[in-house]
């Protein structure tokens, strides 16, 4: 017998459990049974196979060719030091493919880290008591509360219901939601039976009560787990564009590598020297380290995003968050703090505070209709009552208690609110009598009222009437207050409840501040170039107050949309509409929503959209950053969100932003640090095969360059905090290439040529300091020799040295810019530094790399000239930054 074939009773009665919930204790030895409720983490690939990609990838295999010639020369001509070539590119296959592993492995921990920084909470009954726990917690036998927009957290039978339709997506595959209900069936299949909800599927609407029958691996949802394996993200624009990027360039060095393997051979070059420099060419310029780097700095944003309250849910979110040209934002608690104060009243002809009046002077229907009229949760805790719910019913509730607790009445049933229809209503038993008291939008209430209640006394609502409610709540939006309207009505026995026929009780304003953070954030928006589009189910005299008092709106004559003019737009009005530059769309729905992120879309922008309903996902599925709140969003909308807001905070949106920008920055800061360094390490090999001079720096060395003291100052440049001038420029153009020609240029032929030129003049100045004179052919074993590629290669470190402060940016003075901002940065020099000494000075690296120890006067030299190469630099940023 199925689970789904019993009554209640039995399903109840066979989990030894009851609609009470289980006691704390029973949970506590069934977890300790059951296990926590998580669905095992399926891994993608072992480890050891990822580990091996590393080394086979298509570098590593343009490099083992390389290793392989070099291994082919070496065994038909020994003497020709080949060996040494071998175990060199085998050292940067290896080398680099550890790095790229632990560089990968950190960017995956970083991500999955961020999943922890959101616990799905779940309503469950313990102890007799409605509880808040972690879903991990939940056992078999537990008894949990679900209501629209929840994800159900493992398999349940579903014991009440109402309304109650989902989304089994996830599971089925099948999209459109199903009604599920309390009552028996006798279909066998799990993935059938309308009674069960099933771990990993969520609400689309309604409200039920359900029972726990199974848990983590358990569940339907983790017996398929493995089928299902997570498909590895198709990876980030990004990161496409740098593989492509890098297959280009290790191409492009290839064919380089072969042209002057031909031009060596036509000039006649011996061979053996000229395949070394065929194979140096090839190796000096493949960016074997690049994509990893680009990985690692994507993910290092997205932890400093957390920091900033912004969970990134996909990778490639982080750079679609540079290039936002529109936000798209909700008012209620993402503008305004969602903190709800009673402002003012309007019951019985007058409209005051409610501070002037004593409780009996306030209208009584309308303060039982503020009492009962919600979809607020009860919650024992501690024997401590306290109420779960929307901010606003909780506040209408408490304000009418402290004026006059008329006690708890049952609820018999309820209307619910939806964005539709702007208003709810609930049927509460009082005094043996049935009432419906409805509240919502005034525009949604009025036309359902016939009287209005003055002081108990029931009279018509004229004209008159009418008028003065309305400009009651003209004068209470203005003030940036959100108005509601109450309505009752009294329900004769066996009469179906219906919202009609409604005597009118009055009005009230409720004050909702906004965030003390969101002007400055808004102020950035105007400087950051980022268009701020309002988007609210209120009222647009409310909405704009509000707009006003947070600096959004700031000329006369906003655009103020209402939902019904939207309805009558075109598509091409709206998106001639959307050209205004102040726009507030008031009393939409979220169909609406969606409506506007299409049309902006298609104008070109790069649109941000936040939500928190389940009407919403479709609206952040479709923008290019869909944002879902933390606190006050459901389930269902962050499941289809690119981010989370943890404080539900519209400057954090801005903050996360400001960080997306940075990443760009970053990843062109090192393209230009180890774009600049190819040049002097190809520079010497020019002039080796043209000028017939001594190989002037060794394959060996350009590999202790790119693969030693490159590797980490790179990496902290993609660690750089955003610069405070990247949100005085306007978003980057969302097709803008990562590798700009001013990059190429400003890398290869300005940093990296004047490198090469300090490099060059070292070389020749500690030859010409020896008597060397030109055409002279050294032998590779002479102390001369080795010390003169010793110092080269010092040269291009030292220069690398001054570049790292260079790179920092590509037109502020690297002056501006404090150590102290970036530790890695320090730690980057130090590691180079380190690493260099260790070649010159110590015996290990002297075998190594074929150096000797320098002179004190020959490194004071170098590094005079590469702080004259700094101070060229910083007078072109000096003229780059005036001629704007
Ligand atoms: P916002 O965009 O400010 O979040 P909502 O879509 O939440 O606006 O609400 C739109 C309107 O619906 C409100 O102005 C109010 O009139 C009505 N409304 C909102 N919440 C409730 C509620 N709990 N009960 C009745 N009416 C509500
Ligand atoms: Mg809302």
């Amino acid at each position: 017998m199925n689970i789904a074939n019993l009554p209640i009773a039995e399903v109840l009665t066979s989990l030894k459990a009851s609609e009470q919930g289980l006691n704390s204790a029973d949970a506590e030895r069934r977890l300790r049974e059951f296990g926590y409720n998580l669905i095992e983490e399926i891994k993608g690939k072992p480890l050891w196979i990822r580990f091996l990609k590393e080394f086979t990838h298509f570098f590593a295999l343009i490099l083992w060719v390389a290793a392989g010639l070099a291994m082919f020369a070496e065994l038909r001509n020994p003497d020709e030091g080949m060996w040494q070539l071998v175990t060199a590119i085998v050292g940067v296959i290896l080398i680099n493919g550890f790095f790229s592993f632990w560089q990968e492995y950190r960017a995956e921990r970083a991500i999955s880290a961020l999943r922890n920084l959101l616990p799905q909470n779940v309503k469950v009954m313990r102890d007799g008591q409605l509880q808040t726990i972690s879903a991990n917690l939940l056992v078999p036998g537990d008894v949990v509360l679900f209501s629209e927009g929840d994800n159900v957290p493992a398999d349940c039978r579903l014991i009440q219901a109402s309304g109650v339709r989902v989304n089994t997506s996830t599971i089925t595959g099948e999209s459109l939601p199903k009604a599920r209900t309390a009552a028996g069936t006798d279909i066998g299949s799990a993935l059938e039976a309308n009674n069960l909800l099933l771990a990993g599927t969520s609400l689309v609407s309604g409200e039920g009560k359900a029972v726990i029958f199974a848990t983590g691996m358990h569940t339907e949802f983790g017996k398929i787990a493995h089928l299902t394996q997570t498909e590895g993200e198709a990876g980030s624009p990004l990161q496409r564009e740098i593989v492509r990027l890098s297959k280009l360039v290790a191409m492009f060095s290839s064919i380089l590598g072969l042209i002057f393997f031909g031009i060596g051979f036509v000039i006649g070059l011996p061979f053996w020297d000229n395949f070394m420099f065929a194979i140096g060419i090839i190796v000096a310029n493949v960016p074997e380290g690049l994509l990893p780097t680009v990985t690692l700095s994507l993910a290092m944003a997205t932890q400093r995003m957390a920091k900033r309250n912004a969970l990134i849910r996909h990778l490639p979110a982080v750079e679609t968050l540079g290039s936002t040209t529109v936000i798209c934002s909700d008012k209620t608690g993402t503008l305004t703090q969602n903190k709800m104060t009673v402002k003012r009243i309007f019951s019985d002809g007058v409209l005051y505070p409610p501070d002037v009046v004593d409780a009996c002077a306030i209208n009584v229907q309308l303060l039982r209709n503020a009492q009962y009229c919600h979809s607020l949760k009860r919650s024992i805790h501690n024997s401590q009552v306290t109420w779960l719910g929307d901010p606003m019913e909780l506040a209408l509730a408490e304000f009418a208690k402290n004026m006059n607790d008329f006690g708890e009445a049952p609820l018999i049933s309820e209307i619910p609110l939806d964005s539709e229809r702007r208003r709810m209503s609930v049927v509460i038993e009082h005094s043996g009598e049935l009432w419906l008291y409805c509240k919502g939008a005034p525009e949604t209430i009025m036309s359902l009222c016939e009287h209005v209640d003055l002081s108990g006394v029931q009279t018509r609502l004229d004209d008159t009437a009418r008028r003065r409610v309305s400009d009651a709540q003209e004068e209470m939006a203005g003030r940036g207050l959100r108005v509601l309207a109450f309505a009752y009505r009294k329900l004769l026995i066996n009469e179906i409840p219906a919202e009609k026929e409604m005597v009118f009780s009055g009005l009230i304003g409720l004050q909702d501040p906004p965030r003390p953070e969101v002007p400055e954030a808004m102020e950035r928006c105007r400087t950051a170039g980022i268009k701020v589009i309002m988007v609210t189910g209120d009222h647009p005299h409310t909405a704009v107050a509000i707009a006003r008092e947070i600096g959004m709106v700031k000329t006369e004559n906003p655009l103020v949309m209402h939902g019904e003019a939207l309805r009558k737009l075109t598509p091409a009005q709206l998106q001639i509409a959307l050209d205004s530059p102040e726009i507030l769309f008031t009393r939409v729905t979220a169909e609406q929503k969606m409506l506007v992120v299409q049309a902006l879309k298609r104008k070109g922008e790069i649109v941000a959209v936040t939500g928190d309903g389940v009407n919403d996902a479709p609206a952040l599925k479709s923008a290019h950053i869909g944002i879902a709140m933390g606190i006050a969003g459901t389930d269902v909308a962050k499941e289809a969100a690119d981010m989370i807001l943890l404080d539900d905070n519209f400057a954090s949106i801005v903050n996360a932003i400001e960080e997306g920008r940075a990443v760009f920055e970053n990843i062109r800061k090192f393209l230009t640090y180890i774009l600049s360094s190819n040049i002097p390490e190809i520079v010497p090999y020019l002039a080796f095969v043209l000028f017939k001079i001594p190989l002037p720096l060794t394959i060996i060395q350009i590999l202790a360059v790119d693969l030693g003291t490159d590797m980490l100052p790179a990496l902290a440049l993609g660690a750089e905090r955003p610069d405070r001038g990247l949100m005085q420029q306007p978003p980057r153009p969302s097709n803008e290439r990562l590798l700009s020609w001013p990059l190429i240029t400003r890398a290869y032929l300005w940093l990296g040529m004047m490198e090469a030129t300090v490099a060059m003049t070292i070389f020749f100045f500690m030859l010409y300091q020896a008597g060397w004179h030109y055409g002279e052919m050294l032998n590779k074993t002479s102390s001369l020799y080795i010390q003169a590629t010793t110092a080269c290669l010092a040269a291009i470190v030292m220069t690398q040295v001054i570049n790292l402060f260079l790179c920092r940016h590509p037109r502020e003075s690297s002056l501006r810019f404090t150590l102290k901002r970036n530790p890695l940065l320090i730690l980057g020099l130090i590691v180079e530094l380190t690493i260099i000494f260790a070649i010159v000075y110590t015996p290990l690296g002297n075998m190594l790399f074929g150096t000797q120890p320098l002179s004190a006067e020959i490194w004071l030299l170098m590094i005079l000239m590469a702080l004259g190469m700094g101070l060229l630099e910083e007078i072109r940023k000096h003229f780059v930054r005036n001629r704007h």
